[in-house]
């Protein structure tokens, strides 16, 4: 059973300002299920370091009001065919991301203000009925896990 991660939470260095955003994740994560790490951004194509990013009214702009929208949802894509491919059956995304962010991001005035919202990749997967978990909710995922894992024959 895998399960799609968002690449900087597994400790690759692809956040905009080229750090990661690694995070102790639960042994049994990975002796159990298969780590999928993938970021949306980066296989769009764009560098890392990178200018920020926010959404507002559904693009995702960088401060100096650069367009970036068509590049994040072909990265949104891209890890929608990915985690299809690899019959994956949960996603574990960084949370308040412009790509990965799901229920609150900041609020595109680059003043560290959050609002609810999906980032661009999660809200795909969301509309895919992808069940989506993030960093602060690993127990939650495994336990879902688990309970898929007892309901298949
Ligand atoms: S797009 Fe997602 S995976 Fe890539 S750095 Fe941002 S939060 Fe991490």
């Amino acid at each position: 059973m895998n399960v799609l991660i968002s690449a900087c939470l597994t400790g690759i260095c692809c956040r905009y300002d080229g750090t990661s955003a690694g995070c102790l994740l639960p042994s049994e994560l990975h002796s159990r299920y298969g780590l999928l790490p993938f970021c949306p951004e980066v296989c769009a194509g764009l560098p890392t370091p990178r200018d920020s990013v926010e959404l507002r009214n559904g693009q995702a702009l960088t401060q100096n009001a650069v367009n970036l929208t068509a590049v994040f949802e072909e990265g949104a894509r891209k890890g929608l065919a990915l985690y299809q491919s690899q019959n994956c059956h949960a996603a574990i995304l960084k949370s308040k991301s412009p790509s990965c962010g799901y229920g609150t991001l900041y609020d595109g005035t680059f003043t560290r203000r959050l609002t609810e919202g999906n980032g661009i990749f999660a809200d795909l997967l969301a509309s895919h009925n992808v069940p989506i978990f993030n960093e602060t909710q690993l127990q939650n995922c495994l336990l879902f896990l688990h309970s898929l894992s007892h309901n298949t024959p």
